[in-house]
């Protein structure tokens, strides 16, 4: 949206790791030999002991023809380069209105931002008087509103067909996209949407480097503490570990391991690795749940599911004003927390 601009949100992890005695080396991996426990860059070849990998999603593009920033017609917010170029995008609608069409695609793992952006947009053409020149469509492979990959959460089916009703938002669910063409997403049911600007979340894989490692769509099996089902001296946490969804939904989606999630399963990890070391009784895992503050433009909500999964001991779901200023106030704590290498603080 423009609100934040990217030295705001960045930090240099090389700077942050050298007082702790940790190296950065900033290279690409491109293959983990698991065997001789040793990891491939373009330049050298790392050997270790223990290998935690957290290399997150693979953005698949390619699986969908025309979908993309770079050899597509559609945008996307999933890295900073992304977000920086929709930008341009929104701009553009802003000088010159047309239909908004936002989503994710199937075999998506990441539901929230796409809802966070189609809130924020309205949010903001209402503020601008545009909105009535700007019809804002959701797109989603999720069986029903509020989804979410995990089979809902509390109220969210209601909640966000509410909200979308109020704010105007046409939603399409439970749809598979075919291809996309300048200024058209073909869906696999034959319906054409027009587009002026289209911020579409790609399939989620495992990266290249890891993928062999995984499963078929290259997530990695794990324990309880996060260790390879097979190599006991590597570790995955966050986007490139597997989790098998709750339930199949007709079209695919898959389970979110969002951000609160990956520092729960790093701390397990590292837990584990270094009670492995000092010979200790390893750590019981703590169990995986759900704390989130979604962006709504003019207000914000609350979500907490635990666990993750259902069915679940709590899951609560609250829309207010008051979300989005403690959601500004821990971006502020997070990036300083992260600035200081402070990561053993909550
Ligand atoms: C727009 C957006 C908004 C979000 N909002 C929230 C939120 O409000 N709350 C929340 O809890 N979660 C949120 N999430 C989810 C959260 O960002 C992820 O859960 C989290 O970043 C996952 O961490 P990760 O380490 O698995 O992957 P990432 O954060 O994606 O990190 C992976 C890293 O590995 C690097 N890498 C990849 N391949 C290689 C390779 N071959 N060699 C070396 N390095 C490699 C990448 O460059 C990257 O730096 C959001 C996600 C998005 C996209």
């Amino acid at each position: 949206m423009g609100w934040r601009k990217p030295e705001d949100i960045t930090l240099k992890v090389g700077e942050i790791l050298k007082p702790k005695g940790i190296d950065f080396i900033h290279e690409a991996a491109k293959q983990v030999d698991p065997d001789a426990s040793r990891v491939l860059t373009a330049n050298r070849e790392i050997p270790y002991d223990y290998l935690v990998i957290s290399t997150g999603p693979y953005l698949s593009f390619d699986e969908i023809p025309g979908l993309g920033t770079e050899k597509g017609y559609t945008d996307c917010t999933f890295t900073l380069d992304h977000a920086v170029k929709t930008n341009l995008s929104w701009k553009k609608i802003l000088a010159e209105p047309g239909p908004i069409v936002l989503g994710s695609a199937q075999g998506v793992s990441c539901f929230g931002p796409s809802y966070e952006l189609a809130f924020e947009m309205d949010a903001e053409l209402r503020k601008r008087k545009m909105r009535h020149k700007t019809p804002i469509l959701y797109l989603t492979s999720e069986p029903y509103l509020g989804h979410m990959g995990v089979g809902g959460l509390g109220k969210s089916k209601r909640f966000f067909e509410d909200e979308f009703a109020e704010r105007d938002i046409k939603p399409i669910v439970n749809q598979a996209i075919e291809e996309v063409t300048p200024g058209e997403i073909r869906l696999k049911d034959g319906t054409k949407l027009p587009f002026k600007l289209a911020m579409i979340a790609p399939p989620f894989r495992g990266v290249p480097a890891v993928a062999p490692l995984g499963n078929p769509r290259g997530f990695i099996p794990v324990d309880k503490n996060y260790r390879h089902v097979k190599y006991p001296n590597i570790f995955a946490v966050g986007v490139t570990m597997a989790i098998a969804p709750p339930e199949p939904t007709p079209v695919p989606t898959g389970v979110p391991k969002t951000g609160f999630m990956t520092v729960t399963m790093a701390k397990t990890a590292a837990a584990t690795i270094t009670s492995e070391i000092k010979n200790e009784p390893l750590p019981t895992p703590e169990e995986l749940s759900v704390i989130c503050l979604m962006d709504m433009g003019n207000t914000a909500a609350y979500m907490k599911a635990i666990p993750v999964l259902p069915p679940r001991q709590e899951s609560v779901l609250k829309g207010g004003i008051h979300y989005k200023w403690l959601k500004a106030a821990f971006e502020r704590y997070f990036l300083w927390k992260m600035k200081y290498g402070l990561s053993n603080l909550p």
